[in-house]
């Protein structure tokens, strides 16, 4: 594990760099190192443990992406899971508008979950309240990091923290 994560200057996490573009940023002043782990990184020059978060001592701006609003995606934010009943992938899941179309609603991020079968066809084109169907948590629209979709299955432990502070969980779920 090489890779290091780059926070910036409010904690947020920004993105993922090579070991030696990290070691650079610190000995520039640039960024400080917040994790490193056992193993030490000998050159000619210097010789200090391999950090694994640094970061950054200035403030850097980027553009916000969005996480397309697909089936698919949905889905993924809900990890599968039926908004209504709880229950996970027992069968096909489907994505319910919570306000119905003919109803007025919305194919957005705020009115789009993930709902089994059984609870999508007792839900009808009712809203949840006339239907007596609470939802499980209030979607909303997930925040994109698009690194995570490579890294997201050598994430290394001391990173969880700051991403779960950016709601990771989520995205690190999204495929491209
Ligand atoms: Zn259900």
């Amino acid at each position: 594990m090489t890779d290091v994560l780059v926070l910036n200057a409010t904690y947020e996490a920004l993105n993922v760099t090579s070991l030696q573009r990290a070691v650079k940023l610190v000995f520039a002043g640039k960024a400080e190192v917040l994790h490193d782990n056992e193993r030490m990184l000998r050159a000619a020059t210097f010789a200090m443990r391999m950090p694994s978060i640094i970061r950054m001592l200035y403030y850097i701006r980027r553009p916000r992406q969005q996480v397309a609003l697909t089936k698919k995606n949905v889905l993924l934010r809900d990890d599968y899971r039926c908004q209504y009943c709880g229950n996970k992938a027992n069968g096909p899941m489907t994505v319910d508008h919570i306000v119905p179309k003919s109803a007025g609603g919305a194919s957005t991020w705020e009115n789009l979950v993930c709902a089994c079968l059984t609870c999508n066809n007792r839900k009808n084109n009712r809203t949840p309240q006339d239907a007596n169907m609470a939802l499980l948590h209030k979607p909303r629209r997930p925040k994109y990091i698009p690194w995570i979709q490579v890294k997201r299955h050598t994430v290394p432990g001391e990173w969880y923290k700051f991403l779960f502070l950016y709601d990771v969980s989520i995205e690190e779920r999204i495929e491209s």
